[in-house]
C-alpha cells in the first residue's frame, strides 16, 4: 500500500511517507538498520505525516493516530523480552528521520517535496518535543 492510498482525513494530513526507520537506541537489538514498521494492532504498514503523526490504513476505523514522540518500538528482538522501547531524546529522533527521508527519496514517491517534508516535520517536533 501507497500513501497515497491511505484514507484522508484524520491526521492524514500534508505529505505522508512510510514509516521507514531504525530501532530507538536503547532496544537490545543494537541494530542501525532501518525497518519497515507495521502497527501491532492490525498489522498494516505505518505511515508518518509531515505534522508528526504515526497513522496506518485503519486510522479513521479501528486504530488511532499517535505522535512520533509517543510511539513505541518493538522490533522482533525486543519482541522475544516481551519489551518496547522509544525515542526519548531529538537528537535521536532526528537521526533515525534521516532513514525515512532517505527511504522516500530512493522510492522517488511522484509528487513528493521532500526537502518541505523535513522542514515541516522538524518544525512540529521543535514545537511538541518539550511541551
Ligand atoms: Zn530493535
Ligand atoms: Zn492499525
Amino acid at each position: 500500500m501507497s500513501a497515497k492510498e491511505l484514507p484522508p482525513g484524520g491526521c492524514n494530513k500534508g505529505v505522508v511517507i512510510p514509516l521507514v526507520f531504525s530501532c530507538p537506541q536503547e532496544c537490545i537489538c543494537k541494530s542501525n538498520v532501518p525497518k519497515k514498521w507495521y502497527h501491532k494492532q492490525c498489522g498494516k504498514p505505518l505511515f508518518v505525516s509531515e505534522y508528526g503523526y504515526i497513522l496506518c490504513e485503519n486510522h479513521l476505523k479501528d486504530c488511532s493516530a499517535f505522535f512520533i514522540k509517543d510511539a513505541f518500538f518493538q522490533c522482533n528482538e525486543a519482541k522475544k523480552n516481551n519489551s518496547w522501547y522509544k525515542y526519548r531524546n531529538l537528537s535521536n529522533m532526528l537521526m533515525a528521520l534521516s532513514n525515512i527521508v532517505q527511504a522516500a527519496e530512493l522510492k522517488e514517491e511522484e509528487g513528493l517535496n521532500i526537502q518541505s517534508f523535513t522542514k515541516n516535520l522538524l518544525d512540529e517536533l521543535n514545537k511538541k518535543w518539550n511541551s
